[in-house]
């Protein structure tokens, strides 16, 4: 019998250290596994889709298809009859789990459904949550929570009456290359921040999208792309929210925009006064900028930069230390690999009772930014945002 050498103290403290900070960062269901959670049933958590767009059929059912913890059983659209028929044939569902828009609180009736996942047009999540919450389900809403701060109030105030969780669609939260930044931010291991710098861009250059109408996007692309760049401020900020807001709205085509802004640029002020300089645009990347999607931050001894930020795979990140490589995340290459990994983490943490990483609140702290944004672009002048 071999026997296994005993280590020694520093060694041991060591790993705690090194576990204690592992777990720290790691998804919140892990942590209660840690904690001594008794162990999971095997039943995968029936989850269903409140809106059949393109997100929801091109990255969220493909991902329900590989996660481990949920699967996809059911669906509300506006059309039960064609579009919800034929997702419950592709997805192997019941017909009995499709429902119409305004039948989602009678989902409430339904032990099938565990969560709902609201990928509705922005302005519409608002009554989609309050739904949800109304059904007694769990529930998801895509980024950007809402239009106001109003809505996720409105929304996190639903959800706690009811006693159900509600977590954001912020999958770059459980991407490996951006849970190293927050890493490196939390443990503060290239000391204060100083700078950062983030774009998010693309190409809408058609009239009659819900993304051009402010009823239903709530604005233009800050809505849409800018939040990226506001969150992964917030992270390699640590989660601390900015304390000043600037901004400057573009339109160059006024036949397709007409009611939201076509490109917004913004200075973040942190209270350390660490700035983050942010373009986002619907009329493609920022001229001389250094890409459409890209994010880059400076602290006192070293960098995180991300020439490819916020793509569904093939993030690209490196610090002062080298090239960021996870060899482990084998499907990171997959376009589902990060709303797969988003997904199972909220399942667990329904399951396990343990409030989710990505919650309410945090849709919220981006979205008092968001508002700082549109009311600085009404006359260039600076906001101060007020601590919640
Ligand atoms: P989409 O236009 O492809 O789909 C929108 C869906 O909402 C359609 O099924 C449409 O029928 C339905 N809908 C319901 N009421 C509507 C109305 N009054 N007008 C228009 N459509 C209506 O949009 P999408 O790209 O799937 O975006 C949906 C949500 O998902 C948005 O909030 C968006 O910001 C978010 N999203 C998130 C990501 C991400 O990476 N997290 C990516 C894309 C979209």
């Amino acid at each position: 019998m071999t026997s296994t050498p005993s280590p020694t103290r520093r060694q041991f403290v060591g790993t705690l250290a090194a576990g204690a900070a592992a777990l720290a960062l790691a998804p919140s269901s892990t942590r209660a596994a840690a904690a001594g959670a008794p162990p999971l049933p095997t039943k995968k958590l029936g989850v269903a889709l409140v809106g059949l767009g393109g997100y929801a059929i091109g990255q969220l059912a493909p991902a329900l298809q590989r996660t481990q913890h949920c699967r996809l059983i059911g669906a509300a659209t506006r059309d039960p009859g064609n579009k919800g028929r034929q997702m419950a044939q592709a997805f192997g569902f019941p017909e009995k789990n499709i429902y119409a828009y305004d039948k989602i609180a009678t989902m409430r009736d339904n032990p099938d459904i565990d969560i709902i996942y609201v990928v509705t047009p922005n302005s519409l999540h608002r009554q989609d949550v309050l739904a949800a919450a109304q059904a007694g389900k769990h529930v998801i809403t895509e980024k950007p929570m809402g239009v106001s701060v109003a809505d996720c109030d409105a929304m996190i105030k639903a959800c706690r009456d009811a006693g159900v969780q509600l977590g954001l669609g912020y999958r770059n939260n459980f991407d490996p290359y951006f849970q190293e930044m927050m890493r490196i931010a939390r443990w503060q291991e290239f000391g204060a921040l100083k700078a950062m710098s983030g774009e998010f861009s693309g190409d809408i250059n058609a009239a009659g999208s819900w993304r051009t109408q402010k009823a239903l996007a709530g604005g233009g692309p800050v809505m849409d792309l800018g939040v990226y760049v506001i969150h992964a401020s917030i992270l390699a900020a640590a989660g601390e929210s900015p304390v000043a807001v600037t901004a400057k709205a573009t339109v160059n085509r006024p036949q397709i925009y007409a009611d939201v802004e076509e490109i917004m640029e913004f200075t973040l002020e942190f209270a350390n006064g660490a700035k983050c300089e942010g373009f986002t645009s619907y009329g493609g990347p920022k001229p001389g900028g250094g890409g459409a999607n890209r994010f880059h931050a400076d602290y006192e001894r070293g960098f995180v930069d991300f020439p490819q930020a916020f793509n569904y795979n093939g993030t690209h990140a490196m610090t002062s230390r080298g090239l960021l490589s996870f060899p482990n995340v084998a499907d990171q290459n997959d376009n589902t690999y990060q709303q797969a990994r988003q997904l199972d983490d909220f399942a667990r943490c329904v399951r396990d009772n343990v409030p989710t990483s990505v919650p309410g609140e945090m849709g919220r702290q981006d979205m008092t930014v968001v508002e700082a944004i549109y009311a600085s672009a009404k006359d260039g002048g600076k906001r101060t945002l007020v601590k919640a």
